[in-house]
């Protein structure tokens, strides 16, 4: 291949995604706060990140992020299997394991590396992972890098679930995963069903809980805690870089899922640790999540009120009972559409097209956070108010078009 043909590549497929209003960018932004963000040069209300608790920039862990750098450096160097593996990790692993009440956590640099690490060790060809139809493309990657075969069952279908696994009688281990709280509809899985499922099956169960570490449940260990069924999670994956105002992930299970992790997770093994800064952070995110309750009551009560009134202006806010709030528009143009107008009005919301969502669901993805003032939320719902009366009747005729396809 001439670096030509790469080129013709390159024009046909950006030539291809433009037409089809799914052209994605990087937006330059400046001024990120817990609440507002600055859009050239504009300040803007922010309600598309998943600083989820509002720590992200709070003092406490600037001074943690701050204090480690200044102590060990800006860098872990080399892989953490080699002489990346500062002692800032075991104080981490330690804190997240007694957090999530689990024998043991492991550290991965992100949620897609643990996620793709993880479902491509523990699964061998000859086995089967049984996948929600909405799990994160970090989870469909895991499942693309493992030998075993991949089922994908009906978004939430306990019944759709329990005949694929009778289906799948004849392998020699099943893994069903799925997540406390899916990324883009803001539902929950009834994991109360789906443990029972997985005990009756005799077949081991992960669950992503990278939205809802730090939101869900009593002591903020998300949705496993929530429904009551943590201890019979054979894996939990948490993320660092949303709720806890960090970056990285972890995996909490057993001692022995540990061992295992680090010996055959290649996305552990061959890549570098994580800088001093982004440990001693997320150490401090911990704390505020065991300390300041108050920050998940804030943030479901907050989510509560703009979903209620999203819904009461005649939006469609899906099945969402959590901080992330779909607006469900259809067409990919639509949704491009209603984020450029609701950036003219200052509020600051991505459009989420395919392949992130199936087509004819494009959505504008809305997150509230224990940060945002009710003043400012009536603002963004304001501003949701008149475009979405600029844009009704387009929308209304995609959903009847969505529906009528079926
Ligand atoms: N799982 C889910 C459900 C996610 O939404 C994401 C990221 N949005 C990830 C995993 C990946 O996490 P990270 O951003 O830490 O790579």
């Amino acid at each position: 291949m001439t670096s030509k043909d790469i080129a013709r590549l390159f024009d046909a497929e950006l030539h291809n995604v433009l037409a089809d209003n799914l052209l994605r960018g990087l937006p330059e932004l400046s001024g990120h706060g817990a609440t507002t963000v600055t859009v050239k040069c504009r300040e803007c209300i922010l309600l598309c990140s998943n600083n989820y608790l509002g720590i992200a920039d709070h003092p406490r862990l600037r001074a943690a992020a701050a204090a480690a750098a200044m102590d060990q450096g800006c860098s872990a160097s080399a892989s953490r299997l080699v002489s990346g593996n500062l002692d800032l990790y075991s104080k981490l692993e330690s804190a997240l394991a007694e957090f999530m009440g689990r024998e043991a956590a492991l550290v991965f640099s992100s949620g897609y590396a643990a996620n793709t690490g993880v479902i491509q060790s523990v699964t061998r060809s000859g086995d089967v992972i049984l996948s929600d139809e909405l799990n994160h493309a970090s989870i469909v990657d895991g499942c693309r890098l493992s030998a075993a075969d991949t089922r994908v069952f009906r978004h939430n279908d306990v019944g759709d679930l329990e005949r694929a696994l009778m289906n799948c009688g004849g392998y020699s281990r099943r893994l069903i995963v799925v997540e406390g709280i899916y990324s883009l509809d803001g539902d929950c899985a009834p994991l109360g069903d789906i443990t029972e499922l997985a005990d009756r099956h005799r077949c081991a169960l992960m669950v992503d809980e990278a939205h809802a570490i730090g939101v869900l449940g009593d002591g903020g260990r998300g949705a496993c805690d929530l429904y009551g069924v943590g201890d019979r999670v054979d894996i939990i994956m948490g993320t660092m870089g949303k709720a806890l105002g960090s970056y990285g992930a972890f995996v909490a299970g057993s001692k022995k899922l540990k061992r295992f992790l680090v010996n055959e997770a290649r996305p552990l093994i061959y890549t570098t640790g994580l800088p001093p800064a982004v440990l001693g952070a997320s150490l401090a995110a911990v704390e505020f999540v065991r300390h300041e309750p108050w920050r998940r009551r804030e943030t479901l009560e907050k989510a509560g009120y703009v979903r209620k009134a999203l819904s009461a202006l005649g939006l469609n806010v899906g099945a969402s009972t959590t901080q992330i709030i779909p607006v469900i528009v259809g067409e990919a143009s639509t949704a491009l559409r209603f984020a450029e107008l609701l950036l003219e009005e200052g509020v600051f919301v991505q459009p989420i097209r395919p392949p992130s969502v199936p087509a004819g669901r494009s959505r504008l993805r809305v997150t509230v956070n224990a940060e945002h003032t009710y003043e400012q939320l009536d603002a963004a719902l304001a501003a949701f108010g008149k475009v979405w009366h600029a844009l009704v009747q387009t929308v209304r005729a995609c959903e009847a078009q969505w529906r009528s396809g079926r």
